[in-house]
């Protein structure tokens, strides 16, 4: 079988962490008149809709591979531009949709996947069926989702309480969320809505 993707895409997928980009320092999180901010924030740290991003370095390749820690500015622009996870390529795409390949957890509602909010990018026909063979979480079950419709709607981040600035809680925080400007966002998410699950190997 043909592996397409660069050298890193075949043994560390494009969106994990390297162990140069998590090592570095974090920025001081400090109040603001309404939310937080960085003690030092510059105008690369917030997107267009004012959203406070996790600063973090890009120097894939160096260090060990992190496979655990998703790296915020890659999964921000494979989920932008619905790329695969693995390999950074164009995800797949047919008449149905985007390919999605996620834990299996079918059972849980009538329609599943439909209307979950997801962090994980899309996926390449050719990473799937590598991901199927060697990644170990997948072997205990996964379905190849085909996805119409799959709306950019919020982040999943880390929100600050307001009172105890060192109390925190992550979780995902839709656009509309009132505790967005206490949020440091680190990954986008979106929601698949008009889905199509196909048979594992299909
Ligand atoms: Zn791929």
């Amino acid at each position: 079988m043909n592996i397409t993707g660069n050298v890193i895409g075949r043994h560390v997928p494009y969106i994990a962490s390297w162990s140069s980009e998590t090592e570095a320092p974090k920025p001081k999180v400090i109040p603001r008149s309404r939310g937080i901010g960085f003690a030092d924030e510059t105008m690369t740290d917030r997107d267009t809709r004012g959203i406070l991003w996790a600063r973090t370095p890009s120097t894939p390749g160096h260090g060990k591979p992190m496979f655990a820690a998703v790296h915020s500015l890659r999964q921000r622009r494979a989920m932008r531009r619905l790329l695969c996870q693995v390999c950074g390529g164009p995800a797949d795409r047919n008449a149905n949709g985007v390919l999605w390949m996620l834990r299996d957890f079918r059972a849980d509602w009538p329609d599943w996947p439909a209307g979950m909010g997801v962090t994980e990018p899309p996926i390449c026909r050719a990473c799937a069926e590598h991901s199927a063979r060697v990644c170990p979480a997948l072997r205990r079950g996964y379905a190849l989702v085909r996805v119409a419709d799959c709306t950019v709607i919020g982040v999943h981040g880390i929100t600050y309480n307001p009172r105890h600035s060192e109390k925190s809680e992550a979780g995902i925080r839709e656009f509309t969320d009132y505790r967005l400007p206490w949020t440091v966002a680190y990954t986008l998410v979106r929601e698949l809505r008009d889905t199509t699950i196909e048979e594992p190997g299909a």
